[in-house]
């Protein structure tokens, strides 16, 4: 468990526990997706590189995503954990449950986005792009569409979404921190 006991720490999505009819939601970068040219430092490498030339907050943050990007399109994706996603997918099938992708990437940003997990062998997906929106008032929207489902899992490297989601949904949500890290 993590110091707040908010959420679990896993290296290994074989970890997961999951309930009969949950709806389980993962993160796309640095928890399925990694890639090979760069790091999960990358982006907040940038950010740190432009914070210390200039002032303005959204030309900080659209410069380094400018640059997150150009990575990103040029990149090679691989499983940040094949092995055990193929486990808990089989795990979800075999307790009527449902699995999703939420991301702070872009819709525009989707060809790629598809292609990339298609890449890494996920073919079956729904996926919901938010644009850096907040992961918990989104899910709390999306999550009326689906009254079948009792319990809810969500997968997130980045402890601020889980935080959001924690915010959003209280206990009502199991939280899984996914804290495999690669070096390139
Ligand atoms: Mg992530």
């Amino acid at each position: 468990m993590s110091i707040s006991g908010k959420f679990k720490q896993i290296k290994t999505f074989a970890d997961i526990v999951v309930s009969p009819k949950t709806l389980v939601v993962f993160d796309i970068d640095d928890t399925v997706i990694g890639y090979k040219e760069f790091s999960h430092t990358y982006f907040g490498d940038r950010l740190q590189h432009y914070k210390e030339r200039y002032d303005c907050s959204k030309m900080i943050l659209d410069f380094a995503l400018d640059d997150w990007i150009t990575k990103v399109k040029t990149g090679t994706p691989f499983h940040m954990d094949k092995n055990g996603y193929t486990r808990l997918i089989n795990t979800i099938h075999e307790t009527d449950s449902h699995y999703m992708f939420m991301t702070a990437r872009n819709p525009l940003f989707r060809d790629t986005t598809e292609d990339h997990l298609e890449k890494i062998g996920i073919i079956n997906r729904q996926v919901h792009y938010l644009a850096g929106a907040n992961k918990g008032e989104f899910l709390k929207n999306i999550i009326k569409k689906y009254p079948q489902y009792d319990k809810l899992i969500f997968i997130d490297d980045m402890e601020k979404n889980l935080n959001d989601l924690h915010l959003a949904f209280g206990n009502k949500i199991d939280l899984y921190h996914f804290v495999k890290k690669y070096s390139i």
